[in-house]
């Protein structure tokens, strides 16, 4: 609590008692915590790559770069981290965006079962250089759903990037995608590695891994499903994720459908 106390003084200039206000601190002080446990995260997942590209170029300028294989490995290491720091930053302006109460989603038409298609198609070659196959189940009247198209695309790269990295080679992705009369659901399954119960309620928290060391060896950010939950909470919909070690996971998200068209004919 934040406590003001205020004398009153009467006329005799004598004091006639005093006014306490207590004002209740505790939000703001989590969202305080909050805030700078988030500044410690980012700085640490900053300096991860960096301490990694300034070891690899300083043991270059130390005379590694004389063998060419050598050389030639810690420049690739070089060019991935640099690669996972640029997109870790991307993310991260994503997610101050989509953070930010000034974003809201555009509202248009969209053809979920297109997003879905181009999503994968995006990533075949990663899924084809694991020997993975993914696989599409769409029905043939799938409606159109009201929402941001660039932002659920997000939502479906980032789901099925997550199938195709955290499944082993030889393993099947799937995506469905089916409508009732109030919503739409899409699921991404994947029969890959899975995640621990007591991990489960976890993963869609900003940097949260259940293997560290897995996710950066992928690229990975730690930041996707954050993104992911907050374009579908912006979408007033929903996500959720069921998951078995060694069986795979299955995420999910629900998108309610707007009857517009049928609301505007009983105005
Ligand atoms: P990352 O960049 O680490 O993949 P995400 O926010 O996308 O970050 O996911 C958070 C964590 O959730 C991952 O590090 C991983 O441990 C777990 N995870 C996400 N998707 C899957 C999946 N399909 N199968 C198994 N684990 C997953």
């Amino acid at each position: 609590f934040q406590v003001h106390v205020i004398p009153l003084q009467n006329s005799g200039a004598e004091r006639g008692g005093v006014v306490a206000l207590l004002r209740d601190i505790t939000e703001r002080k989590i969202l305080q915590e909050m805030r700078s446990e988030f500044v410690a995260n980012v700085s640490h997942e900053l300096r991860t790559p960096l301490t990694s590209i300034r070891g690899f170029a300083e043991t270059l300028l130390d005379g590694a770069l004389e063998e060419p294989d050598t050389a030639r490995r810690f420049l690739e290491i070089i060019n991935s981290e640099t690669e996972r720091l640029s997109r870790l930053i991307d993310e991260l302006l994503n997610l101050s965006r989509l953070e930010s109460h000034k974003w809201v989603p555009k509202r248009q038409p969209v053809n979920m079962g297109e997003l879905i298609k181009r999503a994968v198609a995006i990533l075949q070659p990663r899924a084809v250089e694991k020997n993975l196959a993914i696989k599409i189940n769409l029905p043939e009247d799938l409606p159109v759903v009201q929402g941001d198209p660039d932002m659920l695309s997000q939502v479906l790269l980032n789901l099925i990037e997550n199938a195709v990295v955290y499944t082993q080679a030889g393993g099947e992705v799937s995506i469905s995608a089916a409508a009732t009369q109030d919503e739409m659901k899409v699921d991404v399954k994947d029969n890959g590695i899975g995640i621990p119960p007591e991990s489960l309620s976890r993963v869609f928290e900003r940097f949260y891994r259940v293997d560290k060391a897995r996710s950066r060896e992928q690229g990975g950010t730690g930041l996707g499903l954050s993104i992911v939950k907050h374009i579908i909470d912006a979408h007033r919909g929903s996500v959720q994720v069921e998951s078995k070690v060694g069986i795979g996971s299955t995420f999910s998200f629900v998108i309610p459908l707007e009857h517009q068209a049928a609301s505007e004919d009983f105005s």
